[in-house]
């Protein structure tokens, strides 16, 4: 067992005794934070932390957090409360506690977050966390903020993943490719909370993969803000657009899939569409937002595409990989939306079939124009107009997992399922798949036949262990 000791400042170096330093790192908001908070615990077990099973055993906590719509935010303003409450415990209990609020809040609302909650010892933003260690040791000496976009980027600041952080992230992996934005919709914070648009070189990415690989990942999800605007400086110094990334990273050896998300409708070019028809590792799904099916509205918002852009690349694409899912995200109750403009939405879903999709109220978010926009919908309409795509939304998602019934697909297998001898997978088009399999399967991609549907999830049948 563990001994523990009374820890003043856990970035202390080991006295005598041995001190066990333990880091909770909880994470809020999208994929890409995902992939943050596993490299900040990258960055906390290179500085001697283990990770806490709960949060009341940890000496380091990090909240790393969202700001895309304003329940995002308030949520962890009231995590935050309790946090206090749990150090103020700690501290009776002799036990040192450091705070930090990292992620895109951390970035957008930087010393305001020390004045609503004092209890905060580190405010970190999304480009700045690989600077963590030294921002620990600069808190023991008072609360600092870390928001700046430094030009420099952190990847390459970052340590690698020790094989047991490797471990821990199971057969499926994400891989942050691109970060930033330079599209600015009206309605995002994205532009200034991550930055400008940036992407890691093809050599990066593929070492980092490479490990991943070598670790036990089957399947790699790139992820960027706009990841299909992804452009990484190659070998020979000329820059890659995604497609040829995809190329790259369905070689490395042991890689059985690759997925990428999200993508903009405009930086959907010709080769990322080749990709889909000739890389036989690249998954046939594509979560492709639209936001709305208006044209008036796809204006305001600054999307730089109308609703038959849209539908014109979805055909393209079909035309390439007709096995193909899509998915997206919407928001409902754009300021000055009609009823008309509402039903052109739906319209627009129907006429995709969609396999999933996210729909969203619109959440006004200050510093970004539609904030300040006229017309602002109000939350009866915004509520009835969400319930009425999510309904629209729900049943496409169960006619699509209806439809695979009989079908067989290539199944990742990734952990045991509920039930004994039970394991759980996805499909190709991300969905939960359960079958009876030995654990031998974990990390195979094996043929399966789906025999039933769930509410959210499919049985399954192995045919056979593929590869
Ligand atoms: N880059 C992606 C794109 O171009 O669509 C999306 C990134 S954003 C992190 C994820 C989703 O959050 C968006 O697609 C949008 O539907 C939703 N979103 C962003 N800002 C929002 C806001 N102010 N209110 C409601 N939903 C919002
Ligand atoms: Fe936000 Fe996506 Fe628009 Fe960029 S493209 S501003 S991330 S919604």
């Amino acid at each position: 067992m563990s001994e523990s000791i009374v820890l003043e400042d856990p970035l202390r170096a080991a006295p005598a005794r041995q001190v066990e330093k333990r880091v909770f790192i909880k994470s809020f908001g999208c994929q890409m934070n995902v992939y943050d908070a596993e490299r900040m615990a990258d960055i906390a077990a290179e500085e001697g932390f283990r990770e806490a099973r709960a949060v009341e055993d940890a000496d380091l906590i990090v909240l790393n957090t969202c700001h895309i719509r304003e329940r995002a935010s308030e949520k962890i303003y009231s995590e935050l409360g309790k946090l206090r409450e749990l150090k103020d415990e700690r501290r009776r209990a002799g036990q040192g506690t450091t705070l930090v609020v990292a992620g895109c809040l951390a970035q957008a609302e930087g010393v305001e977050i020390l004045r609503r909650q004092p209890a905060v010892d580190v405010v970190v933003g999304p480009q700045s966390f690989h600077r963590l260690p030294e921002l620990l040791r600069e808190a023991r000496l008072g609360p600092v903020v870390a928001a700046d976009f430094p030009a420099e980027g952190k990847f390459v600041h970052l340590p690698a993943a020790a094989p047991e952080a490797i471990a821990r992230r199971g057969v499926s992996a994400f891989v942050t490719v691109q970060e930033g934005c330079d599209k600015f919709c009206s309605f995002c914070v994205v532009p200034y909370t991550r930055g400008a648009e940036v992407s890691r070189s093809v050599g990066a990415v593929i070492d980092e993969i490479a490990r991943l690989a070598a670790g036990g990942v089957r399947e790699i999800t790139l992820l960027g803000q706009n990841v299909n605007a992804y452009h990484g400086q190659g070998e020979d110094g000329r820059a890659v657009g995604l497609a040829g990334l995809i190329r790259a990273v369905s070689a490395v050896p042991g890689i059985a899939r690759v997925r990428y998300a999200t993508s903009h409708p405009g930086d959907m070019s010709d080769d990322l569409i080749e990709a889909h028809r000739d890389v036989e590792a690249l998954a046939p799904s594509m979560h492709l937002p639209v936001q709305s099916g208006s044209d008036r509205v796809l204006r305001a918002m600054n999307r730089r595409h109308r609703a038959a852009d849209y539908l014109d690349t979805v055909a393209r694409v079909r035309a390439a990989r007709p096995d193909i899912a899509f998915s997206s995200d919407f928001i409902v109750g754009y300021p000055g939306e009609t009823d008309a403009d509402f039903e052109a939405t739906l319209e627009l879903v129907r006429a995709v079939g969609f396999a999933s999709a996210y729909a969203f109220k619109y959440s006004a978010r200050p510093g970004t124009p539609a904030a300040d926009a006229p017309r602002q919908i109000d939350a009866a309409t915004k509520e009835r107009r969400l319930a009425r795509l999510q309904a629209l939304i729900e049943e496409q998602l169960q006619a699509f997992n209806r439809a695979t019934v009989g079908r067989r697909f290539e199944v990742l297998f990734e952990k045991p399922g509920r039930r004994e001898g039970q394991l759980i997978g996805r499909s190709p088009y991300m969905q939960a798949v359960f079958a009876d399999a030995p654990t031998s399967l974990i990390g195979v991609m094996a043929e399966v036949e789906i025999v039933g549907v769930e509410p959210h999830s499919l049985r399954g049948r192995v045919v056979s262990p593929a590869s």
